[in-house]
């Protein structure tokens, strides 16, 4: 299949460890891993990326043993590009549910594990110092992240966050780059755009950060409501405020309705750990016979297969007649039952390549609707 440009008619994204063709999907590979694939089975997919976290990272195992092992590349055998996540919406998620395990500051995010008497700083230019050291190929700037449904007060307070550690990062990024010297692609640094549900403060993030300066751009926040509904109006107004030559990715987008809604509005990459979630418990994606037209794309096109009922068990079909990733084409829905009502490692395996394989076709498929 032909690479269709991005919104901005730009192919690729040169990076360290190649060259990336949006649009893509990203799986999570939180801890230097997607649980139960390797590597290969990855590339078989068509994964070009996985994204990384620097805020567990440097928990466990620890920047000492990563640096020690030559990077996240050397250390988890994933020799495409990696793409890390700096940890904003990780202190988001842990430190504002409970106030007892750390504080956001201007200076950076503190934060101590339950399980740990250690406490950790991460500040703008620490979360880029790691990056670098890690190998990463595009780092994300530390970022203040809030809910939509927070108080005007606190949104405000986060896009002022947001833009004064993006600058910080900004500077680091380069002053740590131009001390190496290398004639290939170098590391990207993306910075990422809060400003919750309000337009005012969307446009306040976006232009400031634009103005500093960076290689690419996120939408920040949790990208649903209350209701678990995306937040499509927010999300194609940022988008329309970052011009259309720089990539953006939708940052937690990852249930294919919400990726194909996102895609229409012009992002170009997609990370979140829900497809291989839902394929370790059981909910494994298809493609429907008659496929909708574009604009349809998101209401219909694919249904769930739950692998656990029992109406599966002497199916001889594979999960999808559409799929041809390597689980469909060997084995029957039957089988996977069987192997995830034993609760055997391998479901998890061939399930999980299922459904990012799927992430894969449906992106092309919605990319070849749009270049029609
Ligand atoms: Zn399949």
């Amino acid at each position: 299949m032909s690479v269709p440009p991005m919104r901005s008619g730009k192919r690729f994204i040169d990076v360290p460890s190649g060259r990336l063709e949006p649009p893509f999907f990203m799986p999570d590979a939180t801890f230097g891993f997607v649980r139960s694939v390797e590597p290969d089975d990855l590339v078989r997919c068509g994964i070009q990326a996985v994204v990384m976290n620097v805020f567990h990272l440097m928990q466990h195992p620890g920047s000492s043993v990563i640096r020690a092992l030559g990077g996240l590349h050397s250390f988890s055998g994933w020799g495409l590009p990696i793409v890390t996540d700096s940890g904003g919406f990780q202190a988001y998620s842990l430190i504002r549910r409970d106030l007892d395990l750390g504080s956001i500051t201007s200076r950076g995010i503190s934060y101590r594990p339950n399980s740990s008497s250690r406490r950790f700083l991460l500040t703008p230019e620490k979360s880029i110092q790691l990056q670098l050291s890690y190998g990463s190929d595009i780092l994300v700037c530390l970022d203040d992240c809030t809910h939509v449904s927070e108080s005007m007060h606190s949104q405000r307070e986060s896009v002022e966050r947001t833009i004064e550690w993006a600058e910080r990062c900004r500077t680091e990024f380069t002053k740590i780059l131009q001390r190496r010297k290398s004639d290939g692609p170098k590391p990207l640094l993306y910075a990422v755009v809060q400003g919750g549900g309000s337009r005012q403060l969307r446009r306040l993030c976006a232009e400031s950060l634009i103005e500093i300066g960076f290689d690419g751009y996120a939408y920040g926040g949790y990208p649903l409501d209350d209701r678990g509904e995306l937040l499509t109006d927010m999300l194609g107004y940022t988008r329309e405020l970052v011009p259309d030559e720089y990539p953006m990715i939708a940052l937690g987008v990852g249930s294919p309705s919400n990726v194909a809604k996102c895609l229409a509005i012009g992002y170009d990459m997609f990370d979140s750990s829900l497809p291989t979630r839902d394929a370790r418990q059981g909910r494994l994606y298809a493609f429907d016979d008659n496929l909708p037209s574009a604009d349809e794309w998101g209401k219909s096109g694919y249904h769930y297969v739950y692998i656990r009922d029992e109406k599966h068990i002497k199916n001889k079909e594979p999960i999808s007649p559409h799929c041809d990733c390597p689980t469909c084409s060997r084995y029957k829905l039957a089988y996977l039952h069987h192997l995830f009502k034993r609760k055997d490692l391998l479901y998890s395996r061939l399930a999980t390549i299922h459904n990012l394989r799927f992430m894969k076709l449906l992106i092309d498929r919605l990319q070849a609707d749009v270049d029609e």
